[in-house]
C-alpha cells in the first residue's frame, strides 16, 4: 500500500526567521566549482589554520581515557571552570566566582541561542544590533521574544545610539545583545561605551548579553576590554567568550559565558534540558588551550595582520576606501556607488569568481556594505586582488 507522506507545516517561530540571504550565492557558487572554476571565498568567518598540535594532542590522551567517556557534567569540569577563573583574571584584572560566575557552553552560538529561552517571556523584547550575528534574532524568535533592532551605523563608530530606542520598546525590553569586537563591521567599543551600557542596563532593568568571541582577536597592540572590568557590570550583564577563532578551535564546539550569576544558573536549566554537557576530552583540550594558548594565538594574529595588510594595501590601491580593522579577521568595505550589497556580491562571483559576503545579509542597515574574511592564504588574497583590478582597469568604474 502507498502511503503518502505526513505534510508538516513549518512552525510559526521558524516561519519568522528572515529569508537566507546568502542562499542565491552559496548556490551560484556550488555551481561555479561544479563547473570546475577556481573559487576564492573571501566569505566564511571559519579560521584556514589548523588547531595547535599541543591542543590536538590533549584532545588524543584525553579520548583514550574511558573516564572521558562518559556523560559529562552539566556544568562542565571544574578544573575547565578553574581555567577559565584563571585565564580570565590574567587578562582582564577580573575574579571570577567558579562555581557561579562560568558556566562553559558548547561554542557561543548554542549560549547565544538559549539565552533568551532562559530570560525572555513571549511578546518581550530583545535589543539586537542591526547589521549583527543571525543568531541573536533566531534565539529571540524562538522564545517568541521580539526582537528590536538597533542601528550601527558609521557615523557613530558602529555604536548602538541607546537614546533613540522608544520608552514603550524599553518598557518591555529584557535583554539586549552587544558584540564587540564586532562581527561583521570588525569594529572595537571603548570602556566609556561599555559604562554607558552598564549604566543604561541599570537604568532600564535589562539584561546585557556580551558576545566576546573576537576578544582576542586583535592586532597593532590593541587589547578588547571585558564588559566586567566595568563597576557594576556583574549586576546586569554576562559575557560571552569562545575558544573557537581565538584557537583555530571552531569545530570543537567550546566557549563559555561569564558575569551575573542568576542569569548563568537560568541558562544552565536549559541547557540541562537540552543537552548533556561537551565531551570531556574536548574540555581537556579546552583548558591546554587557556593555560598553553598564548604563544600559538600570537602567531595566529601575525598571519591576520600580514593578511590584513595585504588586502588592505592593496584594495586601496584600487581605489577602495578602507581603514585597517584593529580587530576580527573581517573587513567591512562600502560599496562602491552604483551597486546594492548584493548587486557587487553576484558581480564579485560571476566576474572574478570570488565569493564576498553582501552586508545586508546581517541586516538592513548593512546595506552598502560587504565584507571580506581573512581566512585564505596571502597567495589568495594576492590572486583575488589580481583578479579585481583584471576585472577592473578603470579603478574609477568600480
Ligand atoms: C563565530 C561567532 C560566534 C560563535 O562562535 P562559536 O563559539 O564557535 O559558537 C559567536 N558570535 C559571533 C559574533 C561570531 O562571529
Amino acid at each position: 500500500m502507498l502511503k503518502t507522506p505526513l505534510t508538516i507545516e513549518p512552525t510559526g517561530r521558524l516561519q519568522k526567521l528572515p529569508p537566507y540571504l546568502f542562499a542565491e550565492i552559496d548556490r551560484k557558487k556550488r555551481e561555479l566549482i561544479a563547473k570546475g572554476k577556481d573559487v576564492i571565498d573571501l566569505g566564511v568567518g571559519d579560521p584556514d589554520i589548523p588547531t595547535p598540535d599541543f591542543i590536538v594532542r590533549a584532545l588524543q590522551k584525553a579520548a583514550e581515557n574511558p573516564k572521558n567517556h562518559r556523560y559529562a557534567l552539566d556544568q562542565g569540569m571544574p578544573e575547565l571552570r578553574e581555567a577559565i577563573c584563571d585565564w580570565f583574571l590574567e587578562r582582564f584584572q577580573v575574579k571570577l566566582d567558579a562555581d557561579k560566575e562560568i558556566l562553559p557552553l558548547i561554542g557561543s552560538k548554542e549560549g547565544i541561542g538559549h539565552l533568551p529561552l532562559a530570560v525572555i517571556n513571549p511578546g518581550q523584547v530583545c535589543l539586537i544590533p542591526d547589521p549583527g550575528y543571525p543568531v541573536y534574532r533566531s534565539g529571540t524568535l524562538f522564545a517568541e521574544g521580539i526582537p528590536y533592532t538597533m542601528p550601527l551605523l558609521e557615523q557613530n563608530h558602529y555604536l548602538p545610539d541607546f537614546s533613540a530606542i522608544p520608552a514603550d520598546v524599553l518598557k518591555n525590553a529584557k535583554l539586549m545583545f552587544l558584540n564587540y569586537p564586532n562581527n561583521p563591521t570588525s569594529q572595537v567599543a571603548t570602556r566609556a561605551f561599555f559604562e554607558e551600557a552598564v549604566k543604561f542596563a541599570h537604568q532600564h532593568k535589562i539584561l546585557i548579553a556580551h558576545d566576546a568571541a573576537y576578544s582576542e582577536m586583535t592586532y597593532d597592540g590593541y587589547k578588547s576590554p571585558s564588559i566586567l572590568e566595568l563597576p557594576g557590570a556583574k549586576e546586569v550583564a554576562v559575557e560571552l567568550f569562545s575558544l573557537s577563532k581565538t584557537y583555530n578551535m571552531t569545530g570543537w564546539r567550546i566557549g563559555f559565558a561569564v558575569g551575573h550569576p542568576q542569569a548563568l544558573s537560568l541558562l544552565a536549566k536549559v541547557k540541562s534540558n537540552l543537552d548533556s554537557g561537551i565531551f570531556q576530552a574536548v574540555q581537556i583540550a579546552g583548558i591546554a588551550a587557556l593555560k598553553e594558548g598564548a604563544e600559538a594565538l600570537q602567531q595566529n594574529l601575525k598571519i591576520y595582520r600580514e593578511r590584513r595588510d595585504l588586502l588592505i594595501g592593496g584594495l586601496n590601491q584600487l581605489g577602495f576606501k578602507v581603514d585597517p580593522p584593529r580587530a576580527t579577521f573581517y573587513c567591512w568595505i562600502p560599496v562602491p556607488p552604483g551597486y546594492t550589497s548584493a548587486e557587487l556580491c553576484l558581480k564579485f562571483l560571476e566576474e572574478m569568481n570570488i565569493v564576498v559576503t553582501p552586508g545586508n545579509g546581517f541586516g538592513p542597515n548593512g546595506e552598502g556594505y560587504f565584507r571580506i574574511s581573512l581566512t585564505v592564504a596571502e597567495s589568495r588574497l594576492m590572486e583575488a586582488l589580481d583578479r579585481i583590478r583584471k576585472s577592473h582597469p578603470n579603478r574609477s568604474q568600480l
